[in-house]
């Protein structure tokens, strides 16, 4: 375990597997050494509820506010408003989680277009960086970051699992990368093991995605094979390990990094 207090990135407890359980997964995930979580907000309701919850967690919790490819098929004429509105709060800290996902197609391509680009013009104006989610969409996906790109204020391409050329443009557009337990699946994830060790430190961020992507590696498996911010520190030390630096100085750096990019106090 690391003694650096843990910066959790990406983590949908609104999800409702976590809702009769809540206080302990939280409880839980402190004494993993978890100091912050940001809740991941999927669609105009789950972001209402992450601020709430949010809200009711100060320094403890913030939120994303946005609207996710596979919900783009109710993205309506007032939903940047409404997403605003959210994101004028102080607890929301990033538009999304957003963008294309051309694996599952839940929503029509061209619906999961327009939620994105309108996304990512409510990112440039209110200054907000933005929480990207892509699946088996890099090119359109890439247009659309290119043309934004530059009046973005900060970029994370979250659980990134893509291809080296991928990775490769997102660096080269500035983005940061969040990893997820993706890394810990000997199987899946091992085109990202080596991937990691391009990544320049000051552009990872970790993330468990939780209740989604329980690591692989665990010994003792969790209850229904459930995810949690408790188990961040599993990511970490498989990145540490990946890169071949020590778990402390990684933590230090992902923590620091997480910190500068969505603007949260010490
Ligand atoms: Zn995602």
């Amino acid at each position: 375990m690391s003694a650096i207090p843990l910066i959790d990135i990406g983590a949908n407890l609104t999800n409702r597997r976590f809702a009769t359980d809540l206080d302990e997964v939280m409880a839980r995930a402190r004494e993993a050494g978890v100091a912050h979580i940001v809740i991941t907000g999927t669609s105009e309701n789950a972001s209402r509820d992450a601020l709430q919850l949010a809200q009711q967690h100060p320094g403890f919790m913030s939120a994303t506010a946005g609207v996710h490819p596979h919900d783009a098929r109710h993205w309506h004429s007032e939903s940047a408003d409404r997403l605003a509105e959210l994101l004028s709060e102080p607890e929301v800290v990033a538009v999304g989680e957003c963008g294309l996902d051309f694996n599952r197609d839940f929503s029509p391509r061209d619906q999961q277009l327009t939620c994105f680009e309108a996304q990512l013009q409510l990112a440039v104006e209110l200054q907000k960086p933005v929480f990207l989610h892509q699946r088996d969409a890099h090119a359109a996906f890439l247009a659309l970051l290119k043309k934004y790109r530059s009046q973005l204020k900060g970029a994370v391409v979250h659980c990134f699992t893509g291809a080296t050329n991928e990775l490769r443009e997102y660096l080269e557009l500035d983005c940061h990368i969040g990893i997820t337990g993706w890394l810990c699946d000997p199987k899946r994830g091992a085109d990202l093991r080596v991937q990691v060790r391009d990544i320049p430190v000051d552009r990872l961020m970790i993330e468990t995605d939780a209740p989604y992507l329980t690591p692989k590696n665990l010994t003792q498996k969790p209850k229904n094979n459930r995810n949690e911010p408790a188990l961040l520190p599993v990511v970490l030390e498989a990145l540490a390990e990946c890169r071949g630096e020590s778990v402390e100085v990684l933590a230090e750096h992902t923590v620091r990094t997480s910190r500068a990019f969505f603007g949260l106090g010490n």
